[in-house]
């Protein structure tokens, strides 16, 4: 029974829990029963962060800089940020031009709660990471999902966006490398994008660059505010030290934008968590000033894996999976997997079903695409060892291989 006291805030009661943390929860709840899953499920690098930057941290904690920092960063570390952004991304950016978050996540959401209002829109190209809508909603705000299927690679294209900007436009959120399907832009197809938005200046663009340093085949990494640097002032470029340096549980993103922007997102962190964890600063500090070899190691580790799941994927029959640029998810189509039954009798509907099915009845865990806005599609996190990545498929072999018509 429900008492009056427990009433929550509307927008949050019609808010979805993040749909990647409840299977990271199963997966927890199930391997605390004695179970040995293999989880695909979480986005996040499986390396140790490095050393040095451990060590720093350390440092950090015995020299006693334990206390609040900054809202807005400590300096040094927003120097590192700017410098990183200079170095690696073309943008002109000064120090005071930066904000550090705990996590991107908190970059985006700051920018959004900063500046939506009841009724304005958000252009979110799915398939997209689970957050972005629920953000938008928790802001009052309405997400305007655009469709971008595998046809055009899982990209907005410049008439989708276009035929999506409305008077109400707030943002647009573009994400590349993609989290859930490993899109990458190149720069023509952003400079095209860009050529829509300058006839649209009342519309704000959010660059979640967050997967930047992992594209594969070569292929150079873009970010839309270098390509169109008369973009710049509308544009809020997003990134973090978690999947660079193998660091998600320190929780540090960065922005750069205009000034007007960042200013009122630090005057919100004001109020809410304050600056950043003054220790996970010193060890972003590290990671930014530090050696870079990390950074390209682990792209290299990270393209075998995805040569080799999605040729596993592609191998199992009612599986098919386009060939991911980026990123460490592979975005495979379960279409055909739909409408069969698992030896244990659970007819596979939806794309949830076969997700549910996989943990329960193959102990590996994926997330399903309808959660990132696409059905049928499970999204794989390759983000393992190449033996377990063998045997997860394995399992999802053996497990397609028993369904029944
Ligand atoms: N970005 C990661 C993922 O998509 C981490 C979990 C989350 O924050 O959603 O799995």
């Amino acid at each position: 029974m429900t008492t009056a006291a427990q009433r929550l805030n509307e927008n949050l009661a019609s808010a979805q829990p993040s749909a990647t943390y409840r299977m990271m929860d199963r997966v927890a709840a199930k391997r605390a029963s004695g179970a040995k899953v293999i989880s695909l499920s979480a986005g996040e690098p499986d390396f140790d962060t490095p050393v040095h930057i451990c060590d720093a941290a350390v440092d950090a904690i015995r020299q006693g800089h334990t206390r609040y920092t900054q809202v807005a960063g400590l300096r040094a570390l927003r120097e590192a940020v700017a410098a990183k952004f200079r170095r690696e991304n073309g943008l002109d950016v000064d120090w005071r031009d930066t904000i550090v978050c705990s996590g991107g996540k908190q970059v985006i959401y700051n920018a959004l709660a900063a500046t939506l209002n009841e009724g304005d829109e958000v252009i979110v190209p799915a398939p997209y990471w689970v957050s972005y809508p629920e953000m938008v909603q928790l802001c009052g705000a309405h997400p305007v999902v655009v469709s971008c299927d595998a046809d055009v690679g899982f990209k907005l294209t410049p008439a989708v966006l276009a035929a999506a900007i409305g008077p109400k436009t707030r943002w647009l959120i573009l994400n590349s490398p993609a989290n859930p399907t490993g899109a990458v832009y190149t720069r023509g197809e952003l400079a095209a994008l860009a050529e829509v938005l300058l006839a649209h200046p009342h519309v704000l663009i959010l660059s979640d660059d967050i997967y930047e340093h992992l594209t594969f085949d070569g292929e150079r990494f873009h970010t839309l505010a270098a390509v169109e640097p008369r973009l710049a002032a509308h544009t809020l470029t997003m990134n973090g030290v978690s999947k660079a340096y193998a660091m998600t549980g320190w929780r540090i993103g960065f922005g750069t934008g205009p000034r007007w922007l960042l200013e009122a997102m630090e005057k919100l962190q004001g109020q809410q968590t304050s600056g950043a964890s003054s220790i996970s600063q010193h060890a972003a500090l590290a990671a930014l000033d530090g050696p870079q070899a990390f950074i390209a190691q682990t792209r290299r580790v990270f393209e075998a894996r995805r040569n080799l799941m999605v040729e596993l994927l592609n191998e199992t029959p009612g599986i098919s999976c386009a060939v991911p640029g980026g990123a460490f998810y592979a975005f495979a189509s379960c279409a055909g997997l739909l409408g069969r039954r698992t030896p244990a009798g659970t007819l596979l509907n939806t794309d949830e079903d076969v997700a549910l099915a996989l943990l329960d009845e193959a102990n590996v865990a994926v997330v399903h695409g309808g959660a990132f806005g696409l059905a049928p599609y499970i999204r794989v996190a390759y983000a393992l060892d190449t033996e377990s990545l063998r045997q997860a498929c394995q399992a999802i072999q053996r497990f397609c291989a028993a369904l029944s018509d």
